[in-house]
């Protein structure tokens, strides 16, 4: 598989979903923004350039051509059991996003990690860019945890590229001030997190800040107890954001860089 069409294909499937999501939030939005787009849209689309430009400098071969060189080395438990391919490739997509809900909880539990990922948490309405909105550092390290467990389960890079794909794509899907109609959002939050799903995470409670941390499936938090339906106070009136960094000078780029390393606006 060559490099070039693995870039192809993430980069292009998730411009088309930001490019939908984008003009359905703006012609039928959720919420009513509060910061709105002008002074936000700058600094968090200026974070997704240095993000890319980070990870191809530092990590060229990524996670796909980490799997590449394990199944060539018959690394990992998949090798191990021998599971026939296509198997290994859903166990493989699945096992990753458990992955990414563990590391997620992580990020929220041990305070250095909390430092990096608050960031995302500090955007003061959330909507299409917000889903794109990492710390470049936490990017490099969310990488290097997916590297590690592409090595030690041995996922298939067909899997890796197919979870890749998904999570840009779900991430920028359920960060947008969309609302997907009442009856079928309720059906659709038992298959993949929604809007109104992950919007509860981006509340300034942080009880609820706490809960929703699935990107792409909704079963981890309802497995292990970390699933809030709804925010206490109602989906129009909850607070997004963090007690700190409510300046709105906080959402220029370089202090969305320096925030990991300041305690007050
Ligand atoms: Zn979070
Ligand atoms: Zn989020």
């Amino acid at each position: 598989m060559p490099q070039s069409f693995e870039i192809i294909l993430r980069v292009g499937c998730a411009a088309l979903v930001f490019a939908a999501m984008a003009l359905w939030e703006w012609f039928a939005p959720r919420r009513k923004l509060i910061a709105g787009r002008r002074p936000r849209w700058p600094g968090n689309l200026a974070i997704l350039a240095i993000d890319i430009v980070a990870v191809r400098l530092l990590i060229p071969t990524a996670a796909v051509g980490v799997a590449l060189i394990a199944s060539a080395h018959g690394w990992g438990l998949y090798a191990l059991f021998g599971l026939p391919g296509w198997v290994a490739i859903i166990a493989g997509v699945i096992a990753l996003d458990l992955v990414i809900y563990i590391q997620h909880y992580i990020f929220h539990h041990v305070p250095l990690l909390w430092r990096l990922h608050r960031m995302h948490h500090a955007d003061l309405d959330i909507d299409v860019t917000t889903g794109v909105r990492f710390h470049p550092l936490e990017i490099l390290l969310s990488l290097a945890i997916k590297m590690a467990a592409v090595i030690a389960l041995g996922v298939p890079a067909l899997a890796v590229l197919i979870f890749e794909v998904l999570l840009n794509v779900t991430s920028i899907f359920n960060h947008s001030n969309v609302a997907l109609p009442r009856r079928l959002e309720h059906v659709a939050r038992w298959i993949v997190v929604t809007p109104q799903m992950h919007q509860v995470h981006h509340s300034i409670e942080r009880g609820e800040t706490d809960s929703n941390f699935g990107f792409n499936l909704p079963w981890w938090d309802r497995l292990f107890g970390t699933y809030r339906a709804q925010p206490a106070a109602g989906e129009q009136n909850m607070k997004i954001g963090l007690p700190i960094f409510r300046d709105i000078a906080e959402l220029r780029v370089v202090r969305l860089l320096t925030q990991p390393f300041r305690n007050a606006d």
